[in-house]
Order: C-alpha cells, then sequence, then structure tokens
C-alpha cells in the first residue's frame, strides 16, 4: 500500500556518500527518542524517515533510548516507544540505550580532560550562563578554565564517586568563549545528580549531557547519516568537534530537517504530558491525542499514519501542515476498506403506522460499493425505527429537504416515508414521529421522487451504544497554551442506536456509518458499556456542511 521513499535532499545526500563511497556503501540510521513520554505523529515523521531511508538502501536502522535524564524518564515510556514503532510495522536492527554507553562515555570525558580539551568547573550554573554571552557579545572564560588537567580528572573521578552534591561542579569542554556558535562556549557535558536511573539504578551519579552523548553514540553504533530536526542545526559544530577530538573512527555526518507541526495541535512530549497531567485529556491515549497511542485508539492505521508521512515529504523549512491532510489519508483509506452500515447518534424514534405490527423484513444491501468483495449484509425494517435528531426539522428552512411535517423523504436502502405527526411531552420535548410509509417506493423508480436521503436503523434490532466524537484538540490554529484547550473537542453520544451488522467481536474492524463518518470500537469499549469512537468525517467537518441537505 505504501509507496517507496519520496527523493528528497537527504535521499540525494545519501547518493551523493554513495557515489563517493564515503562510508563504503553503508547506510546506518537510528531513530533516537527520548523515553520521557509517548511518542507522537511528528516522531512518526523521523521514524518514517530513518526506518524508510534504510529500507531503501539496504541499511539498517537502529532504535536508540536517549535516556540521560533519569527524572522524566522511566520503563512505561520505553514500552510504548517499543510498541508503537512495532504497530506502524517497522522492526529496529537492534535495540541500545545511551546508558549503555555510560562507562565509555566516561571514559572519553577522561581522555578529553588529559588531552586539555575538557575541565572541571565549581562555577555555579547562573554565573556559567551569565559567562556564556550573548549573541552579539562574547562569552568570558571562566575562573576554572585553566585548573591543570591532573587536578581535573581527580575531582571528575570524585565527582563520580559521589563525594559532592548536585551543582558543585560540572565537566565542561574547552572549546571556545569567544566562538560565534553559543553552543561552543565551552558547553557543559557532565553534572551530577543523585537520582536512580531507571537502567543503571545508582551506579552512577554524574549523567552525560545529550550533545556529548549523542555524537558519541552515533559513532559507537557506526551510524553514517544521523538524521535530527532543525533546531540542531547549531548543534552540528559541536558533533563534529566530539568526534573529531575523540578521534573515532567512524565520523557519522549530521543531517538537519524540519520538524513537523501540526495545525489545531501542540507537539512536544512535554506539552502534551502536561494535557494528561492537567487531567484535559483522559490519558496519553486519549483518542484526541496526536500521539501513536491516541491515534491508534481513535482508529487511525499504520499505513494512513506512513502516507501521511510520504505526503508531506522532507524539507529544511519549517511550516504547520493543515489537519485536512493527516484526515484525508485515513478517509481515503477507509473509503475503499470500511464496511458500511448504519448508525443513528441522536436518535429520534418513529413509528411507521401503516407498517404491518410484527412484521420484519429484510433489505439486501452492499456492505462496500468500492469493494466487490466486500459481500453483502442483510438490513432489518420493522414498524419502529429511529431516525437522527438532525434529520428532523419541525419548521423547515427553505431548501431543507429532510424529513418535516408533512414532508416525504427516503429511508436509505428502504422506502419513502412521510411526517404525519409528532408526538411531544408536556414540556414541548419532541418524543416520537409518527410517518406514514409508501410501499411502492420500495422500487425507486416507482415512488415520488424525494430530494432528502436519510439513514436510520430499526428499532426492534439495533445495538445501544456510547459514541464518543472529537473534535479539534485546539480551536486555535496554532494554539500555545495547553489551557487553551477546546472544550468541545469531545462529545458524547450516550444512546446511539446501530445496525445490528457490527461485528462487535472485532475490534479492529472500521465501519462507515452511512452519511456519518468512520467510527471504530473503542479499545477500553466493553461489554456492559459498548463505545465506539469518531475516526474522521465523511468530508472535512471544518469546511461549510454541505447545503443540499444529503
Ligand atoms: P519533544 O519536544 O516532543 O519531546 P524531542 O525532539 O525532544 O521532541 P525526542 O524523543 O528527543 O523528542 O525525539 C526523537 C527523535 O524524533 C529525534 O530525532 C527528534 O528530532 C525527532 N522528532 C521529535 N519531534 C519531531 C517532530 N515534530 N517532527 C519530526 N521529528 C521529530
Ligand atoms: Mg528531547
Amino acid at each position: 500500500m505504501n509507496k517507496p521513499t519520496n527523493k528528497n535532499f537527504i535521499t540525494n545526500i545519501v547518493d551523493n556518500d554513495n557515489n563517493t563511497n564515503k562510508f563504503g556503501g553503508r547506510v546506518n540510521t537510528r531513530f533516537p527518542p527520548e523515553p520521557n513520554g509517548y511518542l507522537h505523529i511528528g516522531h512518526a515523521k523521523s521514524i518514517f524517515l530513518n526506518f524508510e531511508i534504510a529500507k531503501t538502501y539496504g541499511g539498517k536502522c537502529n532504535l536508540r533510548f536517549d535516556d540521560t535524564n533519569p527524572e522524566k524518564e522511566n520503563i512505561e515510556y520505553i514500552d510504548s516507544i517499543k510498541n508503537d514503532i512495532e504497530w506502524l510495522g517497522y522492526k529496529w536492527d537492534s535495540i541500545h540505550y545511551a546508558s549503555d554507553y555510560f562507562e565509555q562515555l566516561y571514559t572519553y570525558a577522561q581522555k578529553l580532560i588529559e588531552n586539555n580539551y575538557a575541565y572541571v568547573d565549581s562555577s555555579s550554573s547562573e554565573i556559567i550562563k551569565e559567562e556564556r554571552g550573548t549573541l552579539t557579545e562574547p562569552g568570558i572564560k571562566s575562573k576554572d578554565r585553566e585548573r591543570p588537567s591532573d587536578e581535573s580528572l581527580k575531582i571528575f573521578e570524585q565527582m563520580k564517586q559521589g563525594k559532592f552534591n548536585d551543582g558543585e561542579y560540572v565537566l565542561r569542554l574547552k572549546i571556545d568563549m569567544s566562538s560565534p556558535n553559543i553552543n561552543m562556549r565551552d558547553p557543559v557535558i557532565y553534572r551530577i545528580k543523585k537520582v536512580e536511573h531507571h537502567r543503571t539504578k545508582n551506579d552512577w551519579c554524574i549523567y552525560p549531557m545529550y550533545d556529548f552523548t549523542h555524537c558519541i553514540s552515533d559513532a559507537i553504533e557506526n551510524i553514517t547519516h544521523s538524521l535530527c530536526t532543525l533546531e540542531f542545526e547549531d548543534h552540528r559544530d559541536l558533533y563534529e568537534w566530539v568526534i573529531e577530538k575523540i578521534n573515532h573512527e567512524n565520523q557519522p555526518q549530521q543531517i538537519e530537517f524540519a520538524r513537523l507541526a501540526l495545525e489545531h495541535n501542540l507537539m512536544s512530549k512535554r506539552k502534551l504530558s502536561e494535557l494528561v497531567e492537567k487531567n484535559y485529556v483522559e490519558s496519553w491515549d486519549d483518542p484526541r491525542m496526536p500521539t501513536l497511542s491516541g491515534m491508534k485508539r481513535r482508529g487511525y492505521t499504520p499505513n494512513a499514519i506512513k502516507d501521511f508521512c510520504n505526503r508531506i515529504g522532507i524539507t529544511k523549512k519549517n511550516s504547520a501542515i493543515e489537519m485536512g491532510v493527516l484526515e484525508n489519508t485515513i478517509r481515503e483509506e477507509l473509503n475503499l476498506t470500511a464496511k458500511r452500515v448504519m448508525g443513528v447518534l441522536d436518535p429520534i424514534k418513529v413509528t411507521l403506522v401503516n407498517y404491518p405490527k410484527d412484521e420484519t423484513e429484510t433489505i439486501k444491501a452492499t456492505y462496500n460499493p468500492n469493494d466487490i468483495n466486500s459481500g453483502e449484509r442483510s438490513i432489518s425494517i420493522s414498524r419502529n425505527i429511529f431516525i437522527d435528531k438532525n434529520d428532523f426539522m419541525e419548521f423547515p428552512e427553505k431548501k431543507y429537504f429532510r424529513l418535516a411535517p408533512g414532508k416525504e423523504v427516503r429511508l436509505r436502502h428502504a422506502f419513502n416515508i412521510t411526517c404525519e405527526k409528532i408526538i411531544k411531552d408536556n414540556s414541548g420535548e419532541i418524543l416520537e414521529l409518527e410517518c406514514t410509509y409508501d410501499p411502492i417506493s420500495r422500487d425507486m423508480s416507482k415512488g415520488n421522487k424525494v430530494k432528502g436521503m436519510i439513514h436510520w436503523v430499526d428499532a426492534n434490532n439495533c445495538i445501544d451504544a456510547q459514541i464518543n466524537v472529537y473534535d479539534r484538540l485546539f480551536s486555535d490554529s496554532d494554539p500555545t497554551s495547553v489551557d487553551d484547550i477546546n472544550e468541545n473537542s469531545l462529545m458524547v453520544k450516550k444512546s446511539s442506536k446501530l445496525e445490528k451488522n457490527i461485528d462487535l467481536n472485532n475490534n479492529d474492524e472500521r465501519y462507515q456509518f452511512e452519511r456519518v463518518g468512520y467510527f471504530i470500537k473503542d479499545s477500553k469499549s466493553s461489554n456492559e458499556k459498548i463505545s465506539y469512537n469518531k475516526i474522521v468525517s465523511l468530508k472535512d467537518s471544518w469546511k461549510k456542511i454541505n447545503k443540499k441537505g444529503i
């Protein structure tokens, strides 16, 4: 189903490297998540890129957990990340953890100190920040910059032994305090953190920083093309400096591409975790979330997500993608694959007064007009049916072609009905509609020509369900704060009625509820409370509702 990776500026670089034999024809990539949250659709872009490039060139793609920040990381995130990658259909060649390299990283740091490329600094983090300078002013050399190597080595060892408290000392690279690139102004590469690590437990109380860890991990794993997002462009000098100074035989090439931003979403694990913590959403896999687990629960397929990644392509220019692009990929797929059934989300009871009591007839209809192999379904109809409240208007506007008093409308797959009477309760609430049906119109060519067609379910033969209808998580196309969440992003329809042809035992089956949209059983649905999630509408719901009323 997926097309091969499109050519882009990165595949051009790889082609060129292969032509010049830069890496001996090898192509090794990696996906390096930090296990501090669940993966989101932005990560899918990176996963797709790294794994597809490896596949295209017969290379390898590793999974590497960048686990150098013990406070925020945990095993739940590691497991979820592995699950999500597998769900997308990718298999890593090998799995690694930056924490597996702690010993090697420590040895490299010692070497750098010995060679006068690093020093231990006792300046506070505030002073270090102050002395770093700005884009227009050079930095100031630290008072400890000229500390002799053997002294730094000794203190570094004592840092490792736990002799000092957090913040008392750091290890810094000795590069250039007046470099125009602030990342090169003696960056900190180790800090003391007396925190237990989820894998190395209490073996370490000093932890290496990302910039130091990442490039060395790439080199150790023989990565050729280290693909990362644009914000690391300014870190590339540092990346290359470290690789050169540790004199590693493998010299991976860092290449930056634009992050994915999706309109109406926030796309950082920190913000997504805030949504969960503040209970704005149910969990990381809330179907409104742009997390892969949320999208899975919402009913997105791995193919649709990969198709989306393929469509948006890879560039060096940051821009936000419209939600419509994402929604179209799943809509197009489901149009071809989803079985059709009928479902009434907001039911109103209709009695067909001239339909014989205790009789039921069966109507044949196709499961999917786009798939000749989808087979036929049998839909029952009887004297009592449900239609959707939206399909009835007591005082119809002009050009309203659906049901209204005295108006005739077609029941999809069945026959025409005319509304004769509205039955209300004391408060004026509509309880039921009484209609007559026209038996002749079973043959569409024989009944009156009517403009409106509505869906329905047999009240005597249907499934009671709750339907979760979702809207954009943020109304604003470019939200900044989680507090701006769209309060109407979840609408729960508690007493919906569904056609009996739905297979309640198949949790993966996606259905089109005719005229309404695409739905999947919620993974948290139970026998007591059957619930279905709306995946996507039939048309872009943010465009104007179809005026014809069909
Ligand atoms: P977040 O801000 O969501 O935590 P991150 O970049 O810190 O993102 P990592 O776990 O470090 O998250 O990311 C793993 C990989 O995924 C990195 O290579 C990163 O560049 C890439 N990635 C993260 N977010 C996006 C995105 N929105 N678009 C494309 N790639 C992304
Ligand atoms: Mg990160």
